[in-house]
Parts: structure tokens; C-alpha cells; sequence
């Protein structure tokens, strides 16, 4: 279980500290772009809709809520807010070098 024991924002990043003491950052621009909804996001493929290239590259979160213990919610700048990202989720999209290579193997897209 990835579960966060604290969660920091600055003007631009999402700062994460996991309960098992390793340290997550994430441009909310980024975020944004990996938004798990069904609007940006095929249910079925979980290949990406959203075209990228729509998103401001000022984005920011204006506000950021828990969901029930287990993932968290973003009211993004350009009015967006539906996605859910799960603790597990946010974990998984970390890009610092260690997960980059554990999920390397697991990545269904090489482009
Ligand atoms: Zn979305
Ligand atoms: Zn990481």
C-alpha cells in the first residue's frame, strides 16, 4: 500500500513523502497531463485522450482535496477537477530515477 504521510505544494509542484520514506514531486502540469478520468484518459485502453498540447504550461492546482483515505483530487486552473488519482496511482507515475526503473519493464508504451 502506497500511503502518503505528508503532502507539501509550492507554486507549481506536488511535494509527496511516502510512508516508507520515499520523496515524490510532481509538476501539476504533469498531473494534469496524467489525469485519470474518463474525459482524458479511454477506461478500457488506458491510453491517453487528452491532447497535451491544450494544457497551459502555467497550470497549476488551486486547490487539492483527499478522497476517502485513498487518493487525492486537484481543482486544476483551467477548470478541470474530475480526476481521481489513487495514492498507488501517484506512486506509480513518480519519475524519480528508482521508479523509473522498477516500472520500466511494466510500461505498455515505448515510443
Ligand atoms: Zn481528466
Ligand atoms: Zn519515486
Amino acid at each position: 500500500m502506497s500511503v502518503p504521510s505528508e503532502i507539501e505544494k509550492d507554486a507549481h509542484k506536488l511535494y509527496v513523502t511516502w510512508q516508507d520514506g520515499h520523496k515524490s514531486e510532481y509538476l501539476f502540469r504533469y498531473l494534469r497531463e496524467n489525469c485519470p478520468c474518463a474525459m482524458c484518459r479511454d477506461e478500457f485502453t488506458g491510453e491517453r485522450i487528452l491532447d497535451v498540447a491544450t494544457i497551459a504550461s502555467d497550470l497549476v492546482s488551486q486547490r487539492e482535496s483527499v478522497v476517502g483515505h485513498y487518493a487525492l483530487a486537484f481543482s486544476f486552473s483551467d477548470g478541470h477537477g474530475a480526476g481521481i488519482y489513487a495514492f498507488e496511482y501517484l506512486r506509480e507515475i513518480c519519475l524519480c530515477p528508482i521508479c523509473d526503473l522498477n516500472s520500466s519493464k511494466n510500461r505498455t508504451s515505448h515510443a
